[in-house]
């Protein structure tokens, strides 16, 4: 199975000229300690890296595994970035495959999760991704200033990365997407009608998005080793 990581972001709400996938964090490059996280697990055969389109930001950047590491840039939106990482492994890969899509800002990801990703899905015949728990109190709010109302969080869950799902399908679904801002690969097979398995991931698998973010992810990637 491969692994796509897609770090073609621009990082709009992210207070660096350097995309955030690209900073230095606890001793290594942010897109590097998800590389080192799928380099561990034994059922990834190679990983596919989405790069963004400035070549500038990215052609002094020097990044390693042990396992084959290929490169392909992004696109407009998150979904013909992961389009176009489907598109290289063309070659490589069986349609009945299925394939890994993981977000870069995601740098806390755990090879035991990716593990426990790829078991369910697999045990079940299912595609699905990893989720945890919404531990705030919800509110809506139509015009962003004061609460309409609270939202009952028992049945909230916050999709996380990676997600699996076979390779056909998940390139035939992308291709055919009638909304470009989605913003993972389980909202895509929702569209199509298909119920992705909720695979319980850890918490500390966080996202990089404000520069704020970054304090809490080294402090969790210096306790992980
Ligand atoms: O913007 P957001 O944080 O939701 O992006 C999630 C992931 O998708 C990031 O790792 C980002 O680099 C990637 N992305 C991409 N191509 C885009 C937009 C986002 O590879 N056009």
């Amino acid at each position: 199975m491969y692994a796509i990581i897609v770090a073609a972001g621009s990082g709009q709400r992210f207070a660096s000229d350097t995309p955030k996938q690209f900073l230095e964090i606890a001793g290594k490059l942010a897109v590097q300690h998800s590389i080192d996280a799928f380099d561990k697990v034994d059922e990834v055969e190679g990983i596919v890296l989405v790069m963004p389109k400035k070549q500038r930001l990215w052609k002094d950047i020097e990044l390693k595994a042990n396992k084959p590491l290929m490169y392909t840039t992004g696109g407009s939106s998150r979904a013909q970035s992961v389009l176009h990482g489907l598109e290289i492994l063309e070659p490589l890969i069986d349609n009945t495959e299925w394939v890994l899509v993981h977000d870069a800002a995601r740098l806390c990801i755990r090879p035991s999760d990716i593990n426990k990703l790829i078991k369910a899905c697999n045990k079940n015949n299912q595609g699905g991704l990893l989720v945890k728990t919404i531990t705030d109190t919800i509110k809506f709010s139509k015009k962003g200033k004061n609460v309409d109302k609270t939202i009952d969080r028992n049945k909230l869950w916050a999709a996380l990365t990676p997600q699996m799902f076979p390779y056909k399908q998940l390139r035939d679904i992308l291709n055919n997407l009638n909304n470009e801002r989605i913003t993972d690969e389980a909202s895509a097979f929702e569209q199509a009608g298909i119920k992705p398995l909720m695979v319980k991931g850890r918490s500390d698998n966080i996202k990089i998005t404000y520069t704020e973010d970054l304090l809490m992810a080294e402090f969790i990637l210096r306790k992980k080793t």
